[in-house]
């Protein structure tokens, strides 16, 4: 889902899609004229590695955050602000770089966990 930026309401919208097994749910408003927010709720599975003892298990995803994206170079100094230069919000790929950072952090699997004493 493609979204011009200036076609975005100040009133939000609800959006749901599904990237790569993971169910996306959420919201979307733009809070100024350059500046859109979104509340994005990820939940669902990936398979991944155990950072530990290297074996493939699937994680629980259940994570829920508010990005910021800004039309162009964003003014504020937040590093988390998405950047969107083409004028065009391509939510698809906000969604999948999302899950592949959660993808990025580390992970343990449950036996690893209880050893942790997690
Ligand atoms: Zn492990």
């Amino acid at each position: 889902m493609t979204i011009e930026f200036r076609k975005i309401p100040y009133t939000k919208s609800e959006f749901q899609s599904t990237e790569s097994g993971i169910n996306c749910q959420g919201t979307f408003h733009k809070d100024s004229t350059r500046l859109v927010l979104v509340d994005l709720i990820l939940s669902g599975e990936i398979d991944t590695t155990c950072d530990r003892c290297g074996i493939m298990f699937s994680l629980e995803v259940n994570e829920k955050t508010t990005l910021k994206i800004s039309d162009g170079v964003s003014e504020d100094e937040d590093l988390d602000t998405i950047e969107c230069h083409d004028h065009n919000i391509d939510f698809d790929e906000i969604i999948k770089s999302e899950i592949s950072s959660i993808e990025s952090d580390y992970h343990y699997c449950n036996n690893c966990k209880t050893e942790e004493g997690e």
